[in-house]
């Protein structure tokens, strides 16, 4: 268990990361070619990102568009099994309330005890991409909080159905997200913090925060989440710049702010080489700031590619 993990470390931070599963038509060697550089690091737990189906329209011959589903990015759960099998590391796949309604997210679960999966990360999703807000399943979680408390039904043996009471207790370590910046629908950082600990009163054990480019940010958050009494402990999220296109791309995508410094050492960079080379230097900065702070694990981003959270963890573990 995550919380386990950080309890052995007694003080020293830990490093791990996330990764996402392959394009469809990939196999697990390509995980394992993308993690295998990072396992020096001796990371106590990987993360694995769960993609929920996409609806695309394709335009037909007569014109009239066909609505088709497609998932790019199936294989969460045999990654982790995978992982696991491979590593002795535990693997910790995220779970959406979108695309599952409860039926579905209970056999999920099930079939991660089976697999000897005793982490989860729970989350709500996004609204897919033809539609503005998230709209969750009929018989669905609408929060990450009802997840959390579904899970942590199932902890203590709680079924849906109510004939199955108190037959096989699951174990799960709980993990949810938090956002030192404010999810983006939330109308305040206060409000978020508030739902927050919902889901920790819910039976969250920790919580993994978005990405942040600012430590001030973190350190901040972490403050108004102690004083409204919420004490797991909080997971700082990690992501280095690597192109030139994502100081447009990540406010956008995921509403978080790049320091003016960054922004200009970027705009300045005569290539992505050199992108590279500024968001690593800027990512290890806040590593070790992090560290010399006692945060017990620093959890990076690798969205798929590995070169640069390797060269950062061998400077700064
Ligand atoms: P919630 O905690 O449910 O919050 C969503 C919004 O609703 C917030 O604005 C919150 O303030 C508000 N809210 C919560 N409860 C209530 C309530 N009772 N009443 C009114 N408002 C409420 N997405 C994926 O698709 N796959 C992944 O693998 C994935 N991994 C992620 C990992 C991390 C560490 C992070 C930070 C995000 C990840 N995401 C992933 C993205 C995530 O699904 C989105 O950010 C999503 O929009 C919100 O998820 P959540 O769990 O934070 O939602």
């Amino acid at each position: 268990k995550v919380t386990q993990h950080i309890a052995n470390a007694a003080g020293k931070s830990l490093f791990s990361f996330e990764i996402l599963p392959p394009l469809k038509g990939q196999n697990i060697q390509c995980i394992f070619d993308n993690i295998e550089p990072l396992m020096e690091f001796k990371p106590p737990f990987i993360d694995v990102t769960y993609h929920r189906e996409e609806y695309e329209y394709k335009e037909l011959p007569n014109g009239l568009l066909e609505k088709k589903i497609v998932k790019k990015r199936p294989g969460t759960v045999g990654i982790c099994s995978a992982i696991q099998n491979k590593y002795q590391v535990d693997a910790i796949p995220h779970i959406l309330c979108g695309g599952f309604n409860r039926e579905d997210t209970e056999n999920f679960l099930i079939d991660m005890d089976f697999l000897g999966i005793d982490n989860v990360v729970a989350l709500r999703g996004d609204a897919v991409k033809s539609e503005i807000y998230f709209k969750p399943e009929k018989e669905g979680n609408q929060y990450a909080s009802e997840l959390v408390t579904q899970i942590n039904n199932l902890n203590n043996g709680i079924y849906l159905d109510a004939d199955l009471q108190n037959t096989n207790k699951t174990n799960f370590c709980i993990g949810v997200a938090g956002y030192p910046e404010k999810h983006m629908e939330a109308p305040s950082l206060d409000s978020d913090i508030h739902f927050l600990k919902q889901k920790i009163k819910n039976g969250a054990d920790y919580i993994i925060t978005q990405m942040f480019f600012d430590n001030r940010k973190f350190f901040d958050f972490v403050a108004k989440c102690r004083k409204e009494g919420i004490e797991v402990p909080i997971i700082p999220g990690l992501k280095p710049i690597s192109t030139k296109k994502q100081l447009n791309q990540i406010p956008h995508r995921f509403k978080v702010d790049l320091p003016d410094e960054l922004i200009m050492e970027v705009v300045k960079a005569a290539d992505n080489e050199t992108v590279k080379e500024i968001g690593i230097e800027w990512c290890i900065a806040q590593s070790r700031e992090l560290i010399a702070a006692g945060i017990p694990v620093l959890h990076y981003y690798s969205m798929g590619r590995s070169e640069s959270i390797r060269k950062i963890a061998a400077t700064v573990f």
